[in-house]
């Protein structure tokens, strides 16, 4: 069975029992481990959710709405995620997780959605009790990986509706990756690295949905890679 690094955060196991749902087998991996170790082991890699990536790692000093990941977070997984690249190793990244990602390869964030943009929808929707609560829609690229994925699970890529909850998103994208949805309100919501075994980071929780299955094609795609299919 592909063994997924699933990085600890607070809210486990929802990510865990996704992963599992779709045939992977979860390693729960922080930064007692090293990247390195993980890269040489996990078949694939989840980056998940939590607080926010310290804007110094993208040159900007902290709005005032700054929300701290847990000490170590950061590097820990700026570094996986470098080395899961290099390596073409199959990753998934979810909320903080395609935000760092996007900062490990040089691009920056929305500090504060609410502070720094105007005319946005709400992008917090349902927490902490209806994690599944939708927020608002999102439009996603035609041609991407992440449009055949979220078709193959029985939903619209052109108004797929999303339960994202975040205050932070992609602004500058990271080298090799590309926006491929937004929210109507022009807000990233997913990106992806073209060309690479698979790759793809959404701004909402999927994991959210495991019971249900609204976006297990997700993580069927990520153990698909793994196992080379697809
Ligand atoms: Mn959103």
């Amino acid at each position: 069975m592909p063994v997924i690094a699933i990085v600890r955060c607070s809210k486990l196991p929802d990510y865990e029992a996704a992963v599992r749902r779709a045939g992977g087998d979860p390693w729960i991996v922080d930064p007692a481990t090293a990247p390195a170790d993980i890269v040489a082991r996990a078949g694939g890699v989840l980056l998940t959710g939590g607080g926010d990536v310290h804007p110094s790692l993208y040159g900007e000093t902290p709005h005032p709405a700054f929300d701290p990941a847990e000490p170590g977070r950061d590097e820990h997984e700026i570094e996986l995620a470098r080395r899961a690249m290099d390596a073409d190793l199959p990753l998934l990244a979810i909320c903080r997780g395609v935000q760092v990602l996007n900062v490990a390869r040089g691009g920056t964030l929305v500090q504060d959605i609410p502070a720094h943009l105007t005319g946005v929808l709400s992008h917090k929707a349902g927490a902490p009790h209806e994690p599944w609560a939708l927020a608002h829609e999102v439009w996603i690229e035609r041609d991407s990986v992440l449009a055949r994925i979220v078709e193959e699970g029985g939903q619209d890529p052109d108004r797929c509706q999303v339960n994202s909850r975040h205050h932070q998103a992609v602004q500058r994208v990271g080298e090799g990756l590309v926006a491929v949805a937004t929210a109507p309100d022009g807000v990233i919501e997913a990106i992806e690295a073209p060309g690479r075994r698979f790759c793809v980071g959404v701004q909402w929780h999927p994991e959210n949905f495991y019971r249900t299955g609204e976006f297990r094609s997700l993580f069927e795609a990520l153990v698909g890679a793994v196992r080379g299919l697809g």
